[in-house]
């Protein structure tokens, strides 16, 4: 399941990617979102109530403002994968695979107290984003447990 999301739907991206979805975010015009969306076989996700219906697109319209509401609300309608222990897979800035990065290789790339703490660190095999999942992965957690703890 890919996803491509308009404009207004950037904070839902950066979550999408944390989840490992392939999510590519789009802030050019409908006509050009509707062929990116062809092209590369992704579902259209939006908040805009008068999106463009094109019968080979899958479009979902999202009604929740809230960022939870919304992952919550994906996963009722597209059965979302929530998997904790699989987050920070991909760049949350531009959507590409991250690698496992020896820690000897990223001293002097990341703040002192960083490379003190923490023992795993991956590197975006694009734009070279070093992420270390660390607290990120906690809170990650906890947020996305919310969802998973009520099955409404
Ligand atoms: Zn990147």
């Amino acid at each position: 399941m890919k996803f491509i999301l308009s404009s207004e739907l950037g904070k839902l991206s950066k979550w999408l990617r944390i989840l490992n979805y392939d999510t590519y975010y789009f802030k050019g015009r409908d006509r050009a979102l509707a062929l990116k969306a062809l092209q590369d076989g992704r579902i259209i996700l939006t908040k805009k109530k008068d999106v463009f219906k094109e019968p080979d697109i899958k479009i979902v319209v999202l009604n929740q403002e809230k960022l939870l509401e919304q992952i919550r609300e994906l996963k009722n309608l597209l059965d979302l994968t929530i998997d904790i222990d699989n987050l920070f897979l991909r760049c949350t800035r531009c959507n590409a695979e991250t690698v496992v990065v020896d820690k000897k290789n990223v001293k002097g790339k990341v703040p002192l107290y960083v490379y003190q703490k923490q023992k795993e660190f991956y590197r975006c095999s694009l734009c070279g984003k070093i992420f270390w999942p660390g607290t990120h992965r906690d809170l990650a957690g906890d947020y996305l447990s919310k969802i998973e703890n009520d099955n409404c």
